[in-house]
This record gives structure tokens, C-alpha cells and sequence, in this order.
């Protein structure tokens, strides 16, 4: 038996069967550049690290959740011109959450949560889609919205920042190049005010943006604050997964 029961990579056909899974997570990330000092499956590393630490949390309190293995694709139709920067549309997404939803509806996992960890994918817009057409309750998180980082960091930063080579610091080190060869991770900001101001939206495009492909610098990054911000993300994703876990899909309502 593994330690992890609630992971799928790591478990067998006959501890499947003799378990009940209350519900299904499934971590969602993509494979792109994270300046120079972060490897391309950052989004990866933190989004199945976030999904098993909640989940484990979640087992502790009861909650039979089971991790599926990552999707490590995701939109980014900004950074085409960056060398292996791999896309995956919203449209081949949206597909390929029908087939992964199809397949736990008819083997009764009638709850999904996506845990989302990357700023190009949205996954509401193909939930409100395919809700209608599927038995399966779905939700979905994105990871680095569930807790204001501004108690946690001198400045966060949009990508590859002190947030994020914070997280990557604590979660896997050996992966964390040195942060002198980091670039500054400074941003061009739109000539467009309202996108300026966050009221107006259009797609970034990267090697526009940002020199290095960070927005954010990373310099004031350690494992100690990635560790305390990822514990109140964990947290709070497990008490999340918690009452998912409990919820009667025909009565979410109070
Ligand atoms: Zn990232």
C-alpha cells in the first residue's frame, strides 16, 4: 500500500477498487519558459504539489479525494515565438475536460475540482459548457488566488516573481537555478490606460512585455516564505476539498 493512497500515479487496480473516492481534483498547469533561473514545469511542480499536500490535509479530516495526474499543457497563444513554449487552445482544453469528465461519470466520481496553475487558463467558461451535459458536479480553483499574498511577500510578482521562486524554493530547490542569473523580471506596461488600471483585458504578448519572460523580480525570494504562503494555500484548498468531498451534488444550496 502507498503512503499516498490519494495520488493515482502511485497507486494499484486493487487499492482503486477497495477505496471510495468522494471526488476527483485535477491539477491543470502548462510548460513555458519562467526566466532563467525557474525550469519550464514550474506551473507543474507547484500545481501537483499544491493538489497532494490539500488532498493529504483532506484524507486527515476523512475526505477520500483522489489526485488525477496532471494536464501540463496550457494556453499560451502569447508566447508562441518563445522556443518550446507549448500551447494547448481553450477549444483542445475544453476536449479533452469532456473525455476526463466522461470517463469519472460513468465510473461513478461524481465530483471534480480543476486546480488551475497558470494565468492563461480559464476553465469556468468551459465548465458552464459541459455542466449542462454531465452528471459530474465541477468547480474549479485557481491556486495562487485563494490567498492574498501581499502578507506573505514584499512584492509577489505576476510570473516567475517572489512568489513563485518562493513556492519553487520550497517545493523542489534542486530545480531553482542560482538568483543571480535571474533576470530583474521588469514589465512594459500597456499604452492602453484602462488595461493599465485592470478594468480593460487583452491577451499580453510576451517577449513585448518582459526581457527574460519573468514579471516579477525574484531576488527577494526564499523557501521560508514560499513554505508559510503555500501552508494557508493548503489550507484552504483542503477545507474546500473537504466540503466538496461532502457535498450532495442535488443540494449545494442552503
Ligand atoms: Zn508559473
Amino acid at each position: 500500500m502507498t503512503n499516498r493512497p490519494w495520488v493515482l500515479a502511485e497507486v494499484t487496480w486493487n487499492e482503486v477498487r477497495s477505496t471510495r473516492y468522494a471526488a476527483a481534483v485535477l491539477p491543470w498547469s502548462a510548460t513555458e519558459a519562467h526566466n532563467r533561473h525557474l525550469p519550464y514545469a514550474t506551473d507543474t511542480v507547484e500545481t501537483e504539489g499544491i493538489a497532494h499536500e490539500a488532498a493529504r490535509l483532506a484524507w486527515e479530516r476523512g475526505a477520500q479525494v483522489v489526485v488525477l495526474p496532471c494536464v501540463p499543457f496550457g494556453v499560451n497563444t502569447g508566447q508562441l515565438d518563445i522556443p518550446l513554449c507549448i500551447n494547448m487552445n481553450p477549444s483542445t482544453q475544453g476536449a479533452v475536460l469532456v473525455d476526463i469528465t466522461r470517463s469519472l461519470e460513468a465510473q461513478g466520481v461524481l465530483k471534480l475540482l480543476i486546480l488551475n496553475g497558470h494565468g492563461g487558463n480559464d476553465f469556468r467558461q468551459m465548465i458552464r459548457e459541459l455542466q449542462p451535459a454531465t452528471k459530474v458536479f465541477l468547480a474549479t480553483i485557481n491556486w495562487y488566488r485563494v490567498v492574498d499574498p501581499a502578507a506573505y511577500f514584499d512584492e509577489p510578482g505576476d510570473h516567475a516573481g517572489e512568489l513563485e521562486t518562493s513556492v519553487m524554493l520550497h517545493l523542489a530547490p534542486a530545480l531553482v537555478r542560482p538568483l543571480s542569473e535571474a533576470g530583474r523580471g521588469s514589465e512594459r506596461k500597456s499604452r492602453l490606460r484602462g488595461v493599465r488600471e485592470g478594468w480593460a483585458w487583452a491577451p499580453g504578448q510576451w517577449t513585448r512585455v518582459s526581457d527574460d519572460t519573468g514579471i516579477g523580480d525574484p531576488r527577494a525570494a526564499t523557501a521560508a516564505k514560499g513554505e508559510r504562503y503555500l501552508g494557508a494555500v493548503c489550507a484552504k484548498i483542503a477545507e474546500f476539498l473537504v466540503e466538496f468531498a461532502a457535498l450532495d451534488p442535488d443540494d449545494p444550496y442552503h
